[in-house]
């Protein structure tokens, strides 16, 4: 098994018990989380840290396997014991046989958009209303929580009004826990090596922060509404299926306030900032050649896993402390309700089949690409400068296309014309852009 080479930063899960260390040698139990550090000089092993206990050591190559991809499942839930509409009577049913502290919730069909927690206790089950007021959600009117899933952990830990403290979710049929799958693929990361730090960004479902996890810089993204929350669980899926040195990385999730998304931190923030704060005079076209390559390599690598991403724009670049260009929000683009409300679609990205009949493949991702290409050799411009959202659609209708950005090398433009093509099957694929742009670095390089 010494077949497999793990970088540093890879988050394997081990395979068996190991319980009686050696010296050097670090302990623990099947299916814990690890991060290499580091290969050992020789044959097969790894220094790793031990993501649970912090501790540093030394284990053999053979006890580990990496993570394995989360499905995109609609099985998956973030709320299990979520019953949705069922009976008082259906709940008692289901709550059988009896055990203390098993529950679940339902919705309340005699006060509709409030809920009702079910819980078993000395073999009765007892129906506590919980009243949305004010966008929140309380049982005792003094408690009060943003979403279920808080009011659920909350009560697992403390007994409150409650008859006894929640012990045990009746999950709804087929419904399997996400934060049992999660465990179980090594996804989830523990809240208690995480520290927060300042707002670094303001996404449009909630902040992003700056935090650590076990002494590794990142970023947190934290969804607070359940259903959100929900729908980004099962794209998330699609970050878990990928891992490439363009695509910002996914370190895990946490179950808490909601959904913390923790991923690789990028310091130098988005492309549009990072490009209008410099400018002309310190950026060269050396380095705009470089964030393209890099984005077209990302994307090309997300052609090939047949995921296609939907809202390619310089916003969702993000760049490294070490100026490398990596595509986020790939998989949520999903989530957001622009893909089925065209009045909400990122209109000055979106490719004319796209916009027209929802139509979304890697070459509309293509067109995106364009506009995106656009934007960097504008450094940082919005798109169509002075046309409104209504005159874009009907003028690109009638074949008009954007002007080159001041000082584009005419090879550039011609890459975002084709890339700008009516047809989705004229416009070429990522792999041919990377080509193209790997040429026009070397022939920079060349001069
Ligand atoms: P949304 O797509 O939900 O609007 P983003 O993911 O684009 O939110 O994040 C908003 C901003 O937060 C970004 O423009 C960027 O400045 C910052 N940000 C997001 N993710 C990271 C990250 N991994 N590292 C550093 N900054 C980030
Ligand atoms: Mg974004």
């Amino acid at each position: 098994m010494s077949g497999k080479h793990w970088a540093p930063g890879t988050q394997c899960v081990t395979k068996h018990d190991h319980t009686k260390p050696k010296a050097q040698e670090l302990a623990f139990h099947k299916g814990d989380v690890v991060t290499i550090i580091e290969a050992v000089e020789g044959k097969g092993w790894y220094r790793a840290k031990h993501n649970d206990t912090g501790e540093e050591g030394l284990l053999a190559a053979s006890a580990l396997r990496e993570r394995g991809a989360i499905r995109a499942n609609s099985k998956l839930s973030l709320m299990p014991w979520f019953h949705g509409k069922i009976s008082g009577v259906q709940a008692v049913q289901e709550l059988q046989p009896p055990e203390d502290g098993l529950f679940l919730v339902r919705e309340s069909i005699r006060h509709p958009g409030d809920y009702v927690l079910c819980v078993s206790f000395a073999k009765e089950v007892i129906h506590y209303r919980v009243i949305y007021e004010e966008n929140t959600l309380s049982i005792d009117n003094e408690q009060r929580f943003c979403n279920l899933i808080d009011m659920i952990e909350h009560y697992m830990k403390e007994q409150g009004p409650i008859c006894t403290k929640l012990m045990k979710p009746k999950p709804k049929s087929g419904m399997k826990s996400a934060e049992e799958e999660l465990a179980k693929a090594g996804w989830l990361l523990n809240l208690q090596h995480l520290s927060l730090g300042d707002r670094i960004g303001q996404g449009e479902f909630g902040d992003v922060l700056q935090g650590e996890y076990m002494g590794q810089k990142v970023a947190v993204k934290n969804i607070k509404c359940d259903v959100t929350a929900q729908a980004f669980l099962t794209e998330t899926a699609a970050m878990t299926k990928v891992r490439h040195k363009n695509l910002v990385r996914l370190l895990g999730v946490i179950l808490h306030n909601g959904l913390y998304i923790v991923m690789e931190f990028m310091s130098k923030g988005n492309l549009v900032n990072f490009l209008r704060t410099r400018g002309r005079a310190v950026i060269q076209t050396r380095q705009l050649l470089q964030f393209a390559l890099d984005v077209a390599q990302g994307m090309d690598y997300l052609e090939s896993k047949k995921l296609v991403h939907r809202d390619l724009a310089a916003r969702n670049i993000l760049i490294s402390e070490e100026n490398v260009a990596k595509v986020s929000d790939f998989g949520l683009a999903r989530v957001n309700p622009k893909g089925t409300d065209t009045t909400l679609l990122p209109v000055k990205w979106s490719a004319p089949e796209a916009l027209k009949h929802n139509k979304f493949s890697s070459k509309s991702d293509v067109w995106s690409y364009g506009i995106l290409l656009w934007e960097v050799f504008s450094f940082g411009r919005a798109p169509y400068p002075k046309l409104s959202l209504k005159e874009v659609t009907e003028m690109l209708e009638q074949g008009y296309r954007m002007d080159a950005p001041e000082d584009c090398p005419a090879t550039i433009y011609a890459l975002m014309r084709s890339c700008w093509e009516l047809e989705p099957g004229k416009r070429p694929s990522f792999k041919k852009l990377t080509e193209k742009l790997q040429k026009e670095l070397k022939h920079l390089g060349a001069v």
